[in-house]
């Protein structure tokens, strides 16, 4: 066959060039709605077998269990590898040229803007490509680009689903489980969990997104370096809950949106960040929140504006996870130091999800939807195992 690929950024835009840890363990990155852990664990080990992972070793794990089962709070080991975001930077650059010495042609900096149903041809910003199969995986940053599409092509979908939450930044001294399991999974009551963790050469980071009438909004992430370099001395993970709207249905994508956009207004164009020493205290944070004594950290994204998070956040995301951060404080004790940072907002969208004609993600005759955009996946190696999904139907329409 021959294959055509094509990206509108020079280089992949998610995970794999952001801290890049790969999960090796169902159901972690897989939506349930669109996995049998069979199908799952097929190809999560075409995906191994391909990459030959070093999975991290994890210690000390039925210490962490005990207090947390007591708490009602799960804690699931997983199989993972962390390259870090420079190894993954390279690990992206030797795919390509992998599929480039297979007879893949490679299109980086072209960007697809709609697709003509009735021949199948894509449109980009540069010519009309005829195809038999088009494969359309735009991630997390094309999720407005899908929905248009989707809407286009009259494909149905439902968008319910949001995550919203922190990042948390504290010293590694006060979150000493990172040198016993590395991305630590720890699931609380209420739809909480812990998600990317990074340490070593860790640093949090903010993200630009576009809202559909153009206004721009910030999602703070973090990301971490391979072990080469020194170390931060500081560990940053998200805490996010899970909200699902049913009646009435609404888009979990405005809802994200406006929450962006209303911390942007609160932190004059920058996401928050208060300390939980002032949290507790229930007083904003301010510049002399991020000086001195018991506050004794520089946060690694010192952009954002000190404040009041609690003024941002809905009472019902804000109570679950607080309550998660009081459980994992108790199981990790050191967490709640009057030092700690919570940054605000973090945004996961991850709800499209199409209406798809068969087990491939089909959505149309020939139209293939997967990866985070299409709600198929929520991390590389899930995004990877939905590719061969859609690969493996195309293989099957072939005459
Ligand atoms: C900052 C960050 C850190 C992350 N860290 C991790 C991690 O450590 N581990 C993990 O498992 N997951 C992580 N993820 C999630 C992970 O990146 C995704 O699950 C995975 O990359 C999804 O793959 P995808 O192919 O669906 O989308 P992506 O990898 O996002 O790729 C989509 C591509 O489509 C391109 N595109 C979008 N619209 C168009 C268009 N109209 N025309 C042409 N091209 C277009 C984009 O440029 C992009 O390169 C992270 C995500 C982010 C944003």
């Amino acid at each position: 066959m021959s294959i055509l690929l094509i990206d509108s950024s020079g280089t992949s835009t998610g995970g794999l060039c952001n801290d890049c840890k790969m999960n090796f363990t169902f159901p972690i990155g897989f939506p349930l709605d669109c996995w049998e852990q069979a199908a799952a664990e097929r190809s999560l080990a075409a995906v191994a077998a391909h990459l030959t992972p070093a999975i991290l070793p994890t210690q000390n794990i039925a210490m962490y269990e005990r207090r947390a089962e007591k708490l009602g709070v799960q804690l699931l080991e997983i199989r993972q590898s962390h390259l870090g975001t420079d190894g993954g930077v390279t690990l992206a650059q030797d795919l390509l040229r992998e599929l480039e010495s297979r007879g893949v042609v490679v299109s980086l900096k072209e960007t697809a803007t709609g697709v003509r149903e009735k021949d199948l041809v894509v449109l980009t910003d540069r010519r009309e490509i005829g195809c038999r199969s088009l494969i359309i995986a735009p991630g997390r940053k094309g999720f407005a680009f899908l929905q248009k599409l989707m809407d286009s092509l009259g494909i149905p979908y439902i968008d319910n689903i949001v995550d919203i939450g922190l990042r948390v930044e504290l010293r590694e001294a006060n979150y000493p489980i990172v040198h016993d399991y590395y991305d630590p999974k720890f699931l609380f009551p209420e739809k909480v969990r812990t998600f990317c963790t990074n340490s070593g050469r860790a640093f949090v980071v903010k993200e630009k997104y576009a809202s559909r009438d153009g206004r721009e909004y910030f999602s703070v992430n973090g990301h971490a370096f391979s072990k080469r370099g020194r170390a931060s001395g500081l560990v940053n993970f998200a805490l996010l809950k899970t909200v699902r709207f049913t009646a009435p249905l609404a888009s979990g994508q405005e809802f994200a949106e406006m929450l962006g956009l209303q911390a942007m207004l609160m932190g004059g164009g920058q996401p928050l960040m208060q300390r939980v020493g002032d949290f507790r205290l229930g007083k904003r944070s301010k510049a002399e929140s991020f000086t001195g004594d018991l506050y004794d950290f520089e946060p690694t994204l010192a952009s954002c504006t000190p404040g009041d998070i609690s003024l941002a956040m809905p009472a019902k995301v804000l109570r679950g996870i607080w309550k998660s951060m009081k459980a994992l404080d108790t199981i990790i004790p050191g967490v709640l130091h009057p030092s700690t940072v919570m940054y605000y907002p973090e945004i996961k969208l991850y709800g499209n999800k199409p209406r798809f004609l068969d087990d491939h993600f089909q959505a149309r005759p020939g139209i293939y939807l997967v990866g985070d955009g299409a709600g198929t996946s929520r991390g590389i190696t899930a995004a990877w195992a939905s590719g061969i999904r859609a690969a493996e139907g195309i293989l099957a329409r072939q005459p």
